[in-house]
């Protein structure tokens, strides 16, 4: 049987490698890195260099959904049905709890990792045909403070550097952010571009002194949450040392003296204090992010910010953010080469969830929720009378009104909210309490699938065709490499088939608001969306993205290709053109250590393993670099405690307790534990603080979540560990 290729991308995290995919008629069969790819340029990953294992017929047989199944009582099993018959309890179920409840008593809860078409029609379903906003999705756990810290300075959701900036920066600041496992491709990258250039310094901040924290020049281990009053205490040096630049932050900044006025109190020595990192170290890091070596000389090196999960899974996500942006117009560190704020995305798509406007407060093509006039304009796109106004409830309020039995039906669509979200027992109770829940999923082995009526199969990487954006603004195409196993069905075609059936509704005589027939007939309904937009891609299509390859937005009509970076100009998507400095105070975390809970419990990923392990705990090779869960400590706490390697211990948090064995590690800060976000409950039991079962770090978590972008706070959380 010949082999055949097909150009496809990683579904695995931001980077958004692209990959050759193997396949002899319905198996896949291998997968190599693209070398034509921008992205990764052949390069994988431990993770997706094994892709194809995991789609390797022996293990599909025992991970995948292959057919509707129907369960009649709560707990109990699980019965094949038919997707007509399927569809039509759905869309009746649906039906019932909007007539009688309203149409905010149900809430649709999705994903980055799917492709940026089903996203769209997600979105439309709910916000136009439904007519509740309360769609949101597991980017709201990624990527939203990075989200609001955009909008807040630079006023408008767009990364404004690439990865190439990699190669021209002399310095760079990574915060936040363990690239050598979230990100290990573009660490390769970063490796690369020092070996050429030695003079590079790179400094990182971090909690843990991570395998990225070893390439540092300097590495800065600040205590968790003390992020914001790093940033100032860095601008208060600047300033002091006259390292700013007045000409960039004159001509195109505003709100720059409420900011000098608020860092004033940001001495070094209260920096220092705050943070747990010396003066001098302080010092140092300001002068290399301002690039001036040489003051006199005023030829400023540019310097280029890298920041992920440590800055945005945080009650001061948005602060985070955004202060850190401040260093950067201070500075006038941004739109040239080798410069500029740069968040990493975790999921290989919540950047096209983000442009179709697929949370809560967004609406498509960076439109908000809040202006009338883009509530005007998207109703007028997709032909319906209105959208709704009011913000719909985010991932963390959708639960709890869930948990409270507000919101009565659920539709959770390629996310495990059962283990990955923060506060498991709340999950639990709404996951429990609902009336109705629709789990739209390709493996069998979700917890979620647990507590689903009704799950329908979907299809997954190398099986469906559509669109991602990674996080330097670039579309790729996603292609199908062998045909849909079982009856499992694409993610957009399940979500057309219900809309269809409940529009007949709702919408009574109407003709159909979902014609489309192909993602591409999506895709180019959402590019009409963009025209106009800062992410305007009206001169993309997919035959250029065939012909031409990946390509970075805004791309409009006319453009021969896409722009590399942003704000080359000085000129901001705001009112006045100027970016704005934000004026954010440092705030601790939301639930500092005491007396009861001593440590710092800080989550993070593993090199070689992806979010709740679906796909890669299938595969033993993968478990080669890390084999179980432990919790890590400073070797000092434990022999204070008279703990030792291997001791099984209870971890506690406020919310629940969790079992698992110790090991020593001088990564951790004192008074500090790291647990992996990924083990479920395969691995990892514990009991909520009422006595319930449940799986996981989150367990332990908090959801207490950042005002403005309302992502959770899963880098911290309170807790003791005692001896099991
Ligand atoms: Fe996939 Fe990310 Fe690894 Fe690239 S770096 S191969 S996108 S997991």
């Amino acid at each position: 049987m010949s082999t055949s290729i097909t150009r496809s991308t990683c579904p695995y995290c931001g980077v958004g490698c692209g990959v050759l995919i193997e396949s002899q008629g319905d198996q896949i069969t291998g997968v190599q890195g693209d070398p034509d790819h921008p992205a990764n340029f052949g390069k994988l990953c431990s993770k997706g260099q094994t892709l194809h294992f995991t789609a390797s017929p022996a293990v599909t047989a025992q991970t995948r959904l292959l057919h509707p199944m129907l369960r009649t009582s709560r707990g109990g099993p699980a019965l094949r049905t038919d997707w007509d018959s399927a569809m039509s309890l759905a869309a009746d179920r649906f039906h019932n709890v909007i007539r009688e409840h309203g149409p905010d008593a149900v809430g649709f809860y999705i994903s980055g990792q799917l492709l940026t078409e089903d996203y769209y029609v997600f979105n439309k379903l709910a916000k136009g045909v439904i007519g509740t906003n309360n769609v949101d999705t597991n980017s709201r756990l990624c990527m939203s403070s990075a989200v609001a810290g955009y909008k807040l300075t630079l006023g408008a959701d767009a990364p404004p550097a690439c990865y190439d900036d990699v190669n021209h920066a002399q310095c760079l600041f990574i915060v936040g952010s363990n690239a050598a496992f979230a990100h290990p491709v573009l660490f390769r990258r970063i490796e690369e571009a020092r070996q050429r250039n030695p003079g590079m310094k790179v400094i990182v901040a971090d909690p843990r002194r991570t395998d990225t924290a070893e390439l540092a020049d300097l590495f800065l281990p600040i205590q968790p949450g003390s992020d914001v009053m790093l940033f100032h205490g860095l601008l208060h040096i600047m300033l002091w040392e006259g390292w700013t630049d007045p000409a960039y932050i004159a001509a195109h900044t505003s709100g720059f003296d409420e900011l000098k006025a608020l860092v004033r109190d940001c001495t070094p020595d209260r920096v220092a204090d705050v943070c747990g990192i010396r003066k001098e170290d302080l010092f140092t890091a300001a002068q290399w992010f301002a690039g001036l070596d040489d003051p006199r000389s005023g030829a400023r090196k540019p310097t280029l910010s890298l920041y992920c999960q440590g800055l945005n899974q945080s009650s001061s996500g948005t602060a985070k953010n955004a202060t850190l942006i401040n260093l950067h117009l201070a500075t006038g560190q941004i739109g040239r080469p080798g410069t500029g704020p740069f968040s990493l995305t975790g999921q290989p798509n919540a950047m096209g969830g983000r442009e179709v406007g697929g949370l809560a407060n967004l609406l498509s093509a960076h439109r908000d929720l809040a202006n009338p006039a883009h509530r005007h304009e998207v109703a007028a796109l997709w032909g319906v009378p209105s959208v709704p106004d009011q913000p719909g409830k985010t991932a963390v309020d959708m639960f709890q009104a869930a948990a409270d039995g507000e919101i009565k039906a659920l539709w959770i669509a390629c996310t495990n909210p059962a283990q990955s979200m923060p506060d498991q027992a709340t999950v639990r109770r709404a996951l429990e309490r609902a009336e109705f829940v629709v789990v739209q999923e390709a493996f069998a082995t979700a917890t979620t699938c647990d507590f689903a009526d009704l799950l329908l199969p979907a299809t997954t990487w190398g099986e469906k065709e559509g669109t991602v954006t990674n996080s330097e603004r670039r579309i790729s195409r996603a292609r199908a490499a062998v045909p849909a196993p079982g009856e499992a069905r694409h993610d957009w075609q399940i979500v057309v088939d219900f809309a269809q059936r409940i529009e007949t509704q709702l919408r009574p005589g109407q003709s159909t608001l979902f014609p489309y027939d192909t993602p591409e007939s999506i895709w180019n309904e959402h590019r009409e969306s963009t025209r106009g937009r800062d992410l305007d891609i009206t001169g993309l299509s997919y035959d250029m993205l065939d012909k031409q390859g990946p390509q970075q937005w805004p791309l409009r009509d006319g453009d021969a290709q896409g722009k590399e970076r942003l704000y080359e100009d000085g000129i901001f998507p705001t009112a006045d053109g100027k970016a704005r400095f934000a004026a954010l105070p440092w705030k601790p975390v939301a639930e500092p250590r005491e007396s009861r809970f001593p440590f710092s419990l800080t989550t993070g990923r593993l090199r070689d393993q992806w979010h709740g392990m679906t796909r890669t705990g299938t595969l033993g090779r993968l478990f080669g670099h890390v084999s179980e869960p432990m919790v890590q400590m400073h070797p000092q706490d434990m022999e204070r405690r008279g703990l030792k390697d291997g001791d099984l211990v209870h971890v506690t948090s406020k919310r629940g307790s969790i079992v698992l064995p110790l090991q020593g590690s001088a990564s951790i800060g004192l008074s500090q534990a790291f647990i992996a976000m990924h083990w479920g409950p395969e691995y990892l039991s514990g009991r909520s603080s009422s006595g319930g079962v449940l799986a996981g770090v989150n367990a332990l978590t908090t959801s207490a979540y950042c005002p403005t972008s309302k992502q959770p706070e899963l880098k911290h959380a309170a807790v003791k560990v005692l001896k099991a």
